[in-house]
């Protein structure tokens, strides 16, 4: 249950203005580079500052294709839709930290988190509309109004057909590690009502904690309520922070690999002018975007 203080001990308290997953600060950089020299650094990616140190140790090409491909997987398979507003109930259990896909996979995760930026939450609907790469977010409740009538209506469209999934983030992005108990349960049980009231949906089993933190009582208040699957991820955009399209795309040819869950947010404009050329490396590696339900084998009408 421990295992992100187990297998980083040098874990401390986050701080500072970033609103989103900082992997990297929360880890010494003796640490840091440690991982980086052994190839298992895919979790520290998560913000900006990785993205720079990682470009210091290695140097990805940036062959990439301009002109966006044809899609790489379209939206009409997966069975029949998504009963919209027909809500399972939740099913309590132990909760299972997910850092990847499975052994073998030739899947990816592309999971979106937080969304205090009205045009990325427009562009990325819309960018899984046209392109038919499916999306899984984990959007904070509390920036709901940026979700457009028009937006939201297209958005449970691609819910229904299963090509784009929605996760719990929580309400507003607090570290639940100092939080007591019932303000977790609250701050989970409030998105809930979000997504479900907006987009007929439920986010259960998948919970994403913010900043990536977590503890015991944080996983026993969720795995409670029925959050038995914790988004964790290994590979990242980088964009928690303001990158540019390069380092994005760095990013992207860096960490888009078989059974990579890929961390990205609705929070700044960059990625939306690369869009194109990330789904040219999913293609050229032979990536499968997925939903975490795809990945992972869980449904929208069980919950
Ligand atoms: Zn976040």
């Amino acid at each position: 249950m421990h295992r992100s203080h187990g297998a980083y001990p040098d874990v401390v308290a986050e701080r500072g203005p970033c609103p989103s997953c900082r992997e990297a600060e929360r880890l010494g950089r003796r640490r840091f580079l440690q991982l980086l020299a052994d190839g298992t650094a895919l979790l520290l990616a998560g913000c900006g500052a990785p993205a720079k140190a990682l470009s210091r140790h290695r140097r990805p090409s940036h062959q990439v294709p301009i002109a966006p491909p044809a899609p790489v997987v379209d939206d009409q398979d997966g069975g029949p839709p998504v009963p919209l507003g027909e809500i399972p109930p939740p099913r309590p259990g132990p909760p299972e930290l997910l850092w990847s896909g499975p052994p073998g996979t030739s899947q990816v995760a592309w999971t979106v988190d937080d969304g205090y930026c009205q045009e990325c939450i427009a562009q990325y609907l819309a960018f899984a509309e046209s392109s038919g790469v499916h999306l899984t977010f984990n959007p904070n409740g509390v920036f709901g109004d940026l979700w457009t009538p028009s937006v939201v209506a297209e958005a449970r469209t691609m819910v229904a057909n299963r090509q784009i999934q929605f996760g719990n983030h929580t309400w507003d992005h607090k570290d639940l590690t100092k939080l007591p108990t019932a303000a977790i349960a609250e701050e989970l049980t409030r998105n809930e009502r979000w997504i479900e009231d907006t987009f007929g949906v439920t986010a259960r089993p998948y919970f994403r904690p913010p900043y990536g933190n977590y503890n015991a009582r944080v996983l026993s208040v969720a795995g409670d309520l029925g959050y038995t699957k914790v988004l964790m991820w290994n590979g990242t955009f980088g964009d928690a922070t303001v990158e540019t399209p390069e380092q994005i795309v760095s990013l992207a040819e860096q960490w888009l690999r078989p059974g990579t869950i890929m961390l990205g947010h609705l929070n700044h404009t960059p990625i939306l002018s690369v869009f194109g050329q990330i789904q040219a490396i999913m293609a050229q590696r032979g990536l499968d975007p997925v939903t975490v339900d795809e990945m992972f084998g869980t449904s929208r009408t069980t919950g």
